[in-house]
């Protein structure tokens, strides 16, 4: 099942100049700030986001960037620490890319003006889980995003003119005989735009609404996976969603994290009886790779008939949590907590979206002209599991590198930005009204949740399959208002991780299936890919084989 298009409506067929421009960015995260930053220096650039700059996922990540910075550090060590939590499926070419230029990359925010935490002039380093030394830099404590998005954000508004165009939703990417060249937008009073361009990158971040308890900030509905999806390109992974095991227990939606740092500087997980669950679990106890502490958290929660567990960091000096976490820690105030003297109840909820549009080592993926960098691009590197703090410096690596590949791209070429004919019309449709919308997000968070979360099994993910088609044609057409555009890319989001995930008949890194609770090399290491054929308008799954293990 495919949940209709969103995208256009046609009738009549006046002539209409575009806008156009060299470079269109699509996001303003770390990802697309980086690209829009370094575009910028040589080409026209547009950046469109569907909020406001400081409303990303980048401006709430806490614990910071991993990066071989340090004294006892290096690029080789990150690499086998990326592919061991990567459970067998990371890209390993893609991974040393990331390893040996994020330093640099980490280095250049500082040009920037990005303060990161420092100790008698050197970087304080942290550690977090399933990193063999203490290698994240972090600022402002657990502040990291929004210091260097607002970096980032200087460095383009000092530079030679990005054109921001904040509260403009994408609705869908313009692709002319195969080539990608612009995208058809609603403007803040719901105008229909259209920007072309030669090279288009998609950077808008994650999926986490998908599930009904999630990390992620409201914008992070998948609208890149499932605009790539619509376009033709391949996507990688789908069945990956990484759950953090440390987000506040509670019905707030989205939920604060409570950064793994905190773990890294010696909080404790324990049950219900004040049990350190961890130790004895994993050489690392509460530092195991996210996929592992998850798994034992959901067993303890299964023993002991509980659905949370708790973080105990009271054995820690106040004035240090208080100055090295002030988002939790204020955060936990605002909520009637008090992380110096109580426990706080914590669950695992939706955080990072492995999968995404696949890409190569320069931001390509398979369409020709688009580009994907950032939470929406799968590069390869995260496997099936991601190392913590890897995200972060991948939207600065993997962003400009993008931009390297689009300066080969338009230097190389004097071909012009696109004319295409369109047809859009203002044809009038009844469309759904919010109750109806709210309770449809409400039921697919829901459904995700209980059926393709943490533990999937077959029949569930059946199961799933049906009440997702369910959704989507009890749906009427839309008007085009971005509630429904949001819930048509959810539900196209969540219908593609459904069929990858009964696709995947094993368990590996975040992917745990109870019907097949075994990792399987001999079968399954290999990715799953799944793209929508353009002419039959129907799914094709595919696989890509990983080289064999030396
Ligand atoms: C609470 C939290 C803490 C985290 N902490 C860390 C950390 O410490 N270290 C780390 O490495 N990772 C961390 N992560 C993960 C990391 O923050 C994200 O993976 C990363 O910031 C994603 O960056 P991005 O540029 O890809 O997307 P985002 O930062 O999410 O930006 C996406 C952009 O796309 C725009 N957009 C989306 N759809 C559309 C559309 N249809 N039209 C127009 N614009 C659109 C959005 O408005 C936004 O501007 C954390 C995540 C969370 C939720």
């Amino acid at each position: 099942m495919t949940p209709s298009r969103p995208g256009l409506v046609s009738r009549g067929g006046a002539e209409v100049t575009y806008p156009s421009c060299d470079v269109l960015i699509i996001g303003g995260g770390i990802a697309g700030l980086t690209a829009a930053v370094g575009a910028s220096r040589s080409w026209n650039v547009a950046l469109i986001t569907k909020s406001t700059l400081d409303d990303t996922t980048t401006f709430l990540a806490q614990g910071g960037i991993a990066a071989a910075m340090g004294p006892f550090d290096s690029p080789e060590l990150h690499l086998q620490d990326t592919l061991e939590a990567g459970a067998g499926l990371c890209d390993e070419e893609a991974v040393r890319v990331l390893v040996e230029e994020g330093p640099d990359r980490v280095r250049e925010l500082e040009h920037l003006g990005t303060n990161f935490d420092r100790k008698d002039g050197k970087l304080v380093l942290a550690s977090e889980g399933a990193h063999s030394v203490p290698r994240v830099v972090h600022a402002g404590g657990d502040a990291t995003g929004s210091v260097v998005a607002s970096a980032l954000m200087d460095a383009m508004s000092s530079g030679s003119g990005v054109e921001l165009h904040e509260n403009e939703f994408v609705i869908d990417l313009l692709v002319d005989r195969g080539r990608c060249v612009g995208a058809m937008s609603l403007g803040p009073d719901g105008e229909l735009r259209v920007t072309l361009a030669r090279a288009v990158v998609l950077a808008c971040g994650g999926a986490g609404q998908v599930f009904s308890r999630t990390t992620n900030p409201d914008v992070a509905t998948g609208d890149g996976h499932a605009m790539a999806y619509r376009a033709g390109a391949v996507l990688r992974d789908m069945e990956f969603m990484q759950f953090h095991p440390t987000a506040l227990y509670g019905t707030e939606n989205p939920t604060l994290l409570l950064t793994e740092a905190l773990r890294g500087e010696g909080a404790h997980l324990v049950d219900k009886d004040g049990v350190r669950f961890m130790v004895g679990a994993h050489p690392r106890a509460e530092l195991a790779p996210r996929d592992v502490v998850v798994r034992h958290m959901k067993r303890v929660m299964d023993r002991d008939q509980t659905d949370h567990v708790w973080l105990d960091a009271r054995h820690l000096p106040c004035d240090f949590l208080r100055e090295r976490f002030p988002t939790v820690y204020t955060g936990l105030e605002t909520r009637g907590l008090d992380l110096c003297t109580e426990l706080i109840p914590i669950a695992p909820a939706s955080h990072y979206f492995i999968g995404g549009a696949m890409t190569d080592v320069w931001g390509r993926t398979s369409v020709p002209g688009l580009y994907a960098c950032g939470e929406t691009a799968s590069t390869g590197i995260h496997g099936a599991n991601r190392l913590a703090s890897n995200s972060l410096l991948e939207g600065l690596v993997f962003g400009e590198r993008t931009v390297r590949s689009i300066d080969q791209l338009l230097a190389g070429s004097d071909q012009p930005v696109p004319r295409v004919k369109l047809e859009l019309g203002e044809e009038r449709r009844q469309g759904n009204d919010a109750a109806t919308l709210k309770e449809c997000r409400a039921k697919l968070g829901v459904l995700m949740s209980d059926l393709c979360g943490i533990v999937r099994d077959g029949v569930g993910l059946e199961k799933a399959g049906a009440l997702l088609t369910a959704i989507a044609v009890s749906l009427r057409p839309p008007r085009r208002t971005v509630q429904e555009l949001e819930l048509i890319n959810l539900l196209t989001v969540a219908t593609q991780m459904v069929a990858c995930a009964r696709t995947r008949e094993e368990s590996r890194g975040v992917h745990l299936r109870s019907d097949f609770p075994d990792c399987d090399d001999q079968h399954w290491r290999r990715h799953v890919l799944v793209r929508l054929d353009q002419e039959t308008g129907l799914p094709v799954m595919g696989f890509e084989e990983m080289a064999a293990k030396p």
